[in-house]
């Protein structure tokens, strides 16, 4: 036996135990003796013994909290996963035991999932919007059901709605007694009616539409009662439903997903609505599209997005929506998940799949990058123009350091992205970089002190990465290529020595540093430079003079970045002159200078 105090306790005889059982299996009462407790407890692993008398123990500190433990018991010859949850009752005399079988539960979550599901292909494919009204709190809700996703047409207070409608003339003028009819009845919320009149509610095109409006109460068995209807917009020769309006209006033609003005809609809705706290927003962009387009024809192109947007749209499933809002550009608005696990599990599984898109037929894997920023997380993350910037921000980051990632915003780890009212210039704190990495470059620096330029490249390459820098250039001359490179992509140009020739520019370092965030600044100081260098398309750069043992300027190392301009906080301009001050001393060491 185990030597807590709840075992004590236990054993002292205190404890009167009750046990209640969910679970849909009556086998599982068989295996209960009198005592629940024990019987529970002998059938648990050793492991999963001591949890569940900690959890006990737990219990015996705070009377009326649950503490629940995750156990496995055999059930007719199946192993189920439980939940076993403890609470002391509050005058502490007695043990409260609940045990949930999660595999069941799992099930029945599944079917209920697969049924709405099914219920929602039923009303997408009648082409029709929905909506409900709450006579309690007087809320109007019409939306349109595109399979997994509502879309909000409208959402508020059905009062203010309805004057909205009328003021805004959006019922045309001889049917806005029928409109006034509808209202009052739907107000009501007993009786089932269908009303036809013409207004330009629905596809926001200023062009009266016909519509025909059905409703039915709907009394819960907990008293509550819904008014649920469907608004369809009808053809106004033959009475027929129009399918098309809705979809040309909501959903984007290619990939079935919203469209870019649905689902920014939707994110702002989201960010108005009881569960913000739980909406993140995700940007995804496909990885060097232009080369699928350039390499495979725009047609393959296409092929290529709706594939894409199937992999998000599975991925994502019932826990938010999706929609693509540039040409290889997607967005997902989360709102279910608490959890940082979840979105990586969905981001990771995004990810993998899209790997998977047509990799018999092309010679790259496909990739794409991802940035997620999430409600409340960092300072300005609450309005939907902040959150949207954290994640495109996130997905630049992605882009930078390499592609084919996912990134989700921390301050922590990324830095407030929203600081800095420039625009272009991105704000890259000293948080940015991770101490893990800070302390990896260091010692790559010392090993290079012991075993010499063996490891030269390798130092590039992980400095590159971890200051998210494009190229490292290292001349040994001032003329022709350079003696060493990280390992760069095949778009990215050579960097040129000869500004090393130029005396006006080498006055602008400082103890043999030179650190450039805004190229536009060498415009009048060394105009030369600057048009050597925006031609190349450099953006903004660190370099370090390398000199011999006499102290002759010989050499450069150039940290070059393409894609941002960036002011360079501290910390990177002293891992940049450290490494340079280290190789400096090894390449006079070996003589290469
Ligand atoms: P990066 O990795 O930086 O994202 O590079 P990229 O090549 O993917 O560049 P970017 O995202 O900027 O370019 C997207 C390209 O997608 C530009 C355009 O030619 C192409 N495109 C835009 N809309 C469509 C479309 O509807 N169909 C196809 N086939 N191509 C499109
Ligand atoms: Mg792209």
């Amino acid at each position: 036996m185990i030597d807590t105090k709840f075992d004590t306790a236990y054993a002292a005889g205190r404890f009167d135990l009750s046990l209640n059982i969910l679970d849909g299996n009556p086998q599982i009462f068989n295996l209960m003796g009198m005592d629940s407790y024990y019987s529970i407890y002998k059938m648990l692993s050793n492991e999963e013994q001591k949890r569940v008398a900690a959890a006990a123990s737990r219990c015996l500190e705070s009377p009326g909290m649950q503490c629940d433990e995750c156990v496995h018991i055999t059930v007719g010859g199946k192993l189920c996963c439980y939940i076993l949850t403890i609470t002391l009752t509050r005058n502490g005399d007695a043990y409260d035991i609940e045990l949930v079988n999660v595999t069941n539960t799992r099930n029945r979550i599944n079917e209920l999932n697969r049924r709405i599901i099914t219920a929602r292909e039923y009303i997408a494919l009648t082409g029709e919007a929905v909506f409900a009204f709450y006579p309690d709190t007087q809320r109007f809700h019409l939306y349109y059901v595109n399979r997994q996703q509502n879309v909000s047409i409208f959402d508020q207070n059905f009062d203010e709605w309805a004057a909205q409608m009328l003021e805004q003339n959006r019922i045309a003028q001889e049917d806005q007694e029928t409109f006034e009819t509808f209202c009052s009845i739907l107000r009501e919320g007993k009786f089932s009616q269908t009303y036809t009149f013409h207004g330009c509610i629905i596809s926001d095109a200023n062009i009266l539409e016909r519509y025909r409006v059905s409703f039915q109460p709907k009394k819960y068995e907990n008293e509550d009662t819904i008014v649920i209807g469907t608004w369809a917009i009808i053809h106004e020769a033959t009475g027929d439903t129009n399918t098309t309006i809705l979809e040309d209006s909501y959903i984007d033609s290619l990939t079935g997903l919203l469209n870019k003005k649905s689902v920014m809609k939707y994110a702002e809705d989201a960010l108005n609505g009881i569960n913000r706290d739980h909406v993140a927003f995700s940007i995804i962009d496909i990885d060097d599209f232009k080369s699928v387009n350039d390499n495979f024809g725009h047609m393959f192109g296409d092929k290529v997005i709706k594939a894409v947007a199937a992999v998000i749209k599975n991925a994502v499933g019932t826990n938010g929506v999706a929609g693509r809002i540039g040409g290889d550009e997607f967005f997902i608005v989360f709102e279910k998940f608490s959890d940082e696990l979840e979105f990586r599990n969905v981001l990771r599984c995004i990810k993998t799949n899209v790997a998977t898109l047509y990799h018999d037929q092309m010679e790259r894997k496909l990739s794409c990058s991802i940035g997620l920023a999430r409600y409340g997380i960092g300072p300005f993350s609450t309005t939907y123009h902040d959150l949207f910037k954290i994640a495109d921000r996130s997905l630049y980051l992605a882009k930078v350091k390499g592609k084919n990632r996912y990134i989700i915003y921390k301050p922590e780890l990324h830095g407030d992205f929203n600081v800095q009212n420039d625009d272009d210039i991105i704000n890259v704190s000293n948080t940015f970089y991770s101490e893990t990495d800070i302390n990896a470059l260091h010692n790559m620096l010392s090993d290079l002190i012991v075993y010499g330029t063996d490891s030269v490249t390798e130092v590039l390459d992980f400095f590159a990465h971890v200051l998210t820098i494009n190229r490292v250039s290292i001349f040994l001359n001032d003329t022709g290529a350079p003696a060493y490179t990280n390992t760069l992509s095949p778009d990215v140009p050579m960097a040129d020595p000869s500004v090393l020739k130029n005396v006006k520019y080498l006055y602008l370092f400082t103890n043999n540093l030179l650190a450039v965030s805004n190229l536009q600044s060498l415009e009048f100081s060394t105009p030369e430079v600057y048009k050597l260098l925006s031609d190349t398309g450099v953006a903004c750069y660190m370099q370090y003079i390398i000199r011999d043992r006499e102290g002759e300027a010989v050499g450069l190392i150039s940290a070059d970045v393409f894609d941002r301009r960036s002011a360079f906080p501290k910390i990177a301009l002293t891992l940049f002159a450290d490494m340079c001050r280290i190789m400096n001393a090894v390449f006079i060491r070996e003589n290469l200078i």
